[in-house]
């Protein structure tokens, strides 16, 4: 019997070990879904039933992927390059590139982030003279990407009134746009690659014939248009293995379609379905407690969890002031951990929100804890990062309007709104480029200031940075910008110089790397090449790669990921649940299984934190604790600080107070009132004016001591 089974149990075995047919694995978390998924095919290698080009396995991450080839490397003395093992988006990339001719797209395509996919809209609303009060770019963008994701085009849209009929006009114009361009954004790489394979026989004979295994982790979470394209690679030989977990699924947003797991259960698996139910991962409270939580969802397909494991620690539930405070605890007691000997790349920190990172960030820096954050506002994401990739863009795309756009006049060359109107205009009269407009008038004129300037700098940019290495390049192009010079005048300009010379570091590591060598060629050449993975790879090469950091992410980032010690940050009703899927439909649902996903990513230790005030958006939120805190079993929490029912000292000083009350408050301190929620409580202390102001109450018992924003909290005088 090969090493590689053992300690497999009889259920993963059965999976692992499966002769060449189909099958759903349908499972919870920590089961050993993506470890079943992994050893099959190692297995399948070892015992020589395929070669390493023989499989195709398709993850949800990046991550995952790399660690997926990083297991196999270590389990079998194999090349794992060159193996078809990515996330959708990372495989339709590959496949657009190598028959970009038969994808009708030039050689070298570039690929559009969310970010850059707004602008571009923006840009065609703006050329189509519409009104964006009534039609708003971002949701042009998601009405584009629905469909997209639901593999429609524009003329497969139906529209049922004048509304709609504009929608689907700027989706086809949209398109046209980015053909003439020669860009790609997320969803259409799917959807061409998609359209590509149900179009031509031979490539998808080709792939078929190729293909013997098909293997797919978070099935749950895979879109309509996804499934679509993962059947054209199944031919009459391949087997496929599909592995999900229904109270996982947590991206109805983006169009999953759990129904997927139905229709492959029809399609392929047919009474082939293999079931893992004990956890290998967590210790006996956070299983119970993710178990307790989730068995509030009506419908699910009901699964049965249980570890061999010993209940470990009660799960710490620390209230905190304010989220600084949060932050703050955060800080310290990762930084205890790490004594203790955790590797911080064993701790994680989850939130909601991309938008409560920058405080927790805020507070690792100056803390000195190494962090790292994944997804979200990724290095690559980042303003001063993306200009630079846009000068980058510039020179090897030239035609790159986008790219055109966004540094045209950055750092300002005092290029006006109204000359670059004009730009635009000729260039569409011409259905030329704004690069080759400006050119074309430009490129014999003096130098000068403007947009002539702009014009000599990228040529002389082009030049210069002819023959150099690419981090060479890179540096060039900080220089002579003057990005470098504008981030460095800059007043907290600092951090951003970090990640302009972590962008030179990020193109050394990726030059060093052969598999971006051994790709640059399909991909257009190295610059092509590199410009593809910060779209794609945005984040991995961010300060304290390869190093030891506590690792930041959303909890839908966190997915399939595992760690010691997890905190999970704002659990406060209108975060965690969020505010919008208390009014849709089944989103309460979809919240509890995000939960689920969070509370199951912890091995031995689990953090609940929650604050009684928090800045988001601009706005300072007073929240009351979130109602999944309600659903743990009480006996498996413990409150780690007073605050949990906190007494009135703790709170009278930490946050600065103007105590000077604004002459229309009605509220005074001593008074007595009434809150819906926490009955009647003494005001303790008033701050602020008009709608801002915030009250100090306390409740006594249970709900203690609160600040309540006067504009949300409806209290009464009791
Ligand atoms: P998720 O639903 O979160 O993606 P999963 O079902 O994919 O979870 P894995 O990540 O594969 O679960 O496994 C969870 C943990 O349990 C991993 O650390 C894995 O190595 C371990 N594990 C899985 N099966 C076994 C086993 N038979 N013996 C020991 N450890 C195991
Ligand atoms: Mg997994």
């Amino acid at each position: 019997m090969p090493q590689l089974l053992d300690g497999l149990n009889p259920e993963q075995l059965a999976a692992v070990t499966l002769p060449h047919q189909s099958a759903l694995i349908l499972a919870g978390a920590g089961s050993g879904k993506t470890r079943v998924l992994t050893t099959r095919i190692a297995w399948l290698l070892q015992t020589a039933q395929t070669s390493p080009l023989g499989i195709l396995a398709v993850t949800f991450t990046n991550k995952a992927a790399k660690e997926m080839q990083t297991r196999l490397g270590a389990m079998l003395p194999i090349n794992t390059r060159g193996m078809w093992i990515g996330t959708f988006h990372g495989l339709a990339n590959r496949l657009l590139r190598t028959h970009h001719h038969e994808a009708g797209l030039p050689q070298v395509f570039q690929i559009l982030d969310s970010a850059d996919q707004l602008s571009a809209i923006k840009r065609l609303l703006k050329s189509m003279n519409v009104d964006t009060d009534k039609f708003e770019p971002k949701k042009v963008q998601n009405f584009i990407n629905n469909n997209k994701d639901a593999g429609l085009r524009a003329q497969h849209v139906e529209s049922y009134d004048p509304y709609m009929r504009r929608l689907v006009e700027f989706y086809a114009a949209y398109d046209e746009q980015c053909n003439r361009e020669g860009v790609v954004d997320f969803a259409e790489l799917l959807l061409r690659s998609e359209e590509l394979l149900a179009r031509s026989d031979a490539i998808r004979r080709h792939y078929q014939q190729r293909f013997r295994y098909i293997l797919v982790d978070e099935f749950q979470d895979t879109n309509r248009l996804q499934y679509r394209w993962l059947k054209h690679f199944a031919g009459m030989d391949s087997a496929l293995m599909a592995v999900g977990d229904d109270d996982q699924s947590i991206y109805a947003f983006r169009g999953a379609h759990t129904g997927n797991m139905n229709e492959f259960q029809r399609d392929y698996a047919h009474d082939n379905i293999i079931k893992l139910e004990q956890n290998y991962r967590s210790h006996g409270n956070i299983l119970d407690a993710a178990n307790a939580l989730i068995s509030k969802n009506p419908t699910r397909l009901g699964k049965n969890l249980w570890t061999s494991a010993d209940a470990g620690e009660p799960i710490r539930v620390y209230l905190a002031y304010n989220d600084q405070e949060e932050a703050r605890f955060i800080a310290e007691e990762a930084q205890a951990l790490h004594r203790e000997g955790i590797a911080l790349n064993d701790i994680a920190v989850l939130y909601r929100s991309n938008a409560q990172s920058r405080v927790l960030e805020h507070a690792l820096f100056s803390a000195g804890v190494p962090y790292k954050v994944y997804g979200g506002l990724r290095f690559f994401e980042r303003q001063e990062v993306k200009h630079a990739l846009a000068y980058l863009r510039l020179l090897a795309f030239p035609d790159d309007d986008g790219a055109f756009t966004r540094v045209v006049n950055f750092p300002t060359r005092g290029i006006g709104a109204r000359t670059l109107e004009q730009l635009i205009d000729a260039a569409q009269q011409s259905s030329s480029s704004l690069w080759k407009t400006a050119y074309a008038k430009y490129a014999d004129a003096p130098a000068g200031k403007g947009l002539a300037g702009f014009v000599h700098l990228i040529r002389a940019m082009q030049e210069a940075t002819l023959g150099v290495t690419l981090p060479e390049a890179i540096e060039h192009i900080l220089q002579a910008s003057g990005l470098m010079a504008h981030y460095v005048a800059e007043k907290d300009g600092q951090d951003r110089v970090d990640n302009l010379n972590e962008l030179i570091n990020a193109a050394t590591v990726f030059i060093n790397d052969a598999d971006a060598i051994a790709n640059a060629e399909d991909n257009g050449g190295l610059m092509a090449s590199f410009l593809a993975h910060a779209a794609l790879e945005a984040g991995t090469h961010q300060a304290g790669e390869g190093h030891d950091a506590l690792q930041l992410m959303t909890v839908h980032a966190a997915k399939g990921l595992e760690f010691h010690a997890v905190f999970l940050t704002g659990l406060e009703e209108g975060l965690f649940p969020s505010e919008q899927s208390m009014s849709e439909r089944d989103g309460l649902e979809e919240e509890r299984r995000l939960m689920y996903v969070a509370i199951t990513r912890a091995r031995r230790r689990l953090y609940i934190s929650h604050a009684q005030s928090r800045m988001l958006h601009g706005q300072t939120r007073y929240g009351i604790a979130s109602r999944f805190l309600d659903e743990i079993p009480v006996e498996l929490l413990k409150p780690i600080n007073k605050g949990y029912a906190p007494a009135v000292e703790q709170y009278a000083t930490p946050a600065p107070r103007t105590a000077k009350q604004h002459s229309s408050s009605p509220w005074r301190m001593g008074m007595n009132v009434r809150h819906a929620k926490f009955g009647v409580g003494v005001v303790i202390n008033v701050e602020g004016q008009g709608t801002d102001t915030r009250v100090q109450i306390n409740f006594g018992g249970a709900h203690g001591v609160k600040w309540l924003s006067l504009e949300y909290a409806k209290l009464e005088a009791a």
